[in-house]
């Protein structure tokens, strides 16, 4: 076999490696961190620190409006209980339980607004569980495809790799290191195929002593334009 030959099958190997190794690459990342689970355990995480605060906002206000009523209580058991007949201490008594009554109409209102809020809150965390259960569902789906394509692309990466050492092994050093250096310079692609007698890379037409001499075993001819190793066969 030319060692044109050999270059060439040895880019067709390179090129499917480099597609293989991206692609498993990028399952991995799938695998490792999922945007979507992410963003729905977050939803999860802030609906229940906003249903955490509401409880306790409406626990305060169940206190505050509590205390009010014990006051207001003992005020009128004390105005209708019969235990009192001074005028005056009356009169203060009634006061007194008018301005209880004022005092605790806002703080009632406050206790049913801090009742709603709860509710919202719980339904909102209700649902925000609800999606990231749906979410994990479809992720541990996803996520058993994506196995199964992992493992078919490391047996093929494997196979590649034998495939690359096999044809490495017959050329010589020179040969492959001026691959390498064209390898790494050219984006991954040091030989280009010829089609229709132009360069299968850069589409730069080549003249016919250069198409000639691609077809020719024993030497390697470069793209005047890109400078790869054109094979023709
Ligand atoms: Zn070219």
């Amino acid at each position: 076999m030319s060692h044109a030959l050999t270059l060439y099958r040895l880019q067709q190997t390179d090129t499917r490696l480099d597609q293989v190794q991206t692609r498993l690459r990028e399952i991995g990342n799938s695998l490792e961190n999922n945007p979507a689970l992410r963003a729905a355990r977050e939803q999860v995480q802030t609906s229940d620190s906003a249903r955490t605060q509401a409880e306790k906002t409406l626990r305060e206000a169940e206190l505050n409006a509590q205390s009010k009523r014990i006051k207001l209580e003992t005020a009128e058991s004390n105005l209708y209980g019969g235990r009192i007949h001074n005028p005056k201490e009356l009169q203060d008594l009634q006061s007194n339980v008018a301005a209880l009554k004022r005092q605790l109409a806002p703080l009632e209102d406050g206790q049913l607004e801090a009742m709603l809020a709860v509710e919202t809150a719980q339904e909102k965390n209700a649902q925000s569980q609800a999606a990231l259960r749906q979410v994990e569902a479809t992720v541990i789906n996803q996520n058993s495809l994506l196995k199964g394509e992992k493992s078919t692309l490391e047996h093929e990466r494997d196979r590649l790799i034998a495939e690359r050492s096999a044809n490495t092994a017959t050329l010589p050093a020179d040969t492959l290191q001026l691959y390498e250096t064209l390898r790494q310079k050219k984006r991954g692609l040091a030989v280009a195929r010829v089609t229709e007698n132009t360069c299968g890379a850069c589409g730069n037409e080549l003249t016919p002593t250069q198409a000639q001499a691609a077809r020719q075993a024993g030497q390697f001819v470069h793209c005047a334009s890109c400078g790869r190793i054109i094979f023709s066969n």
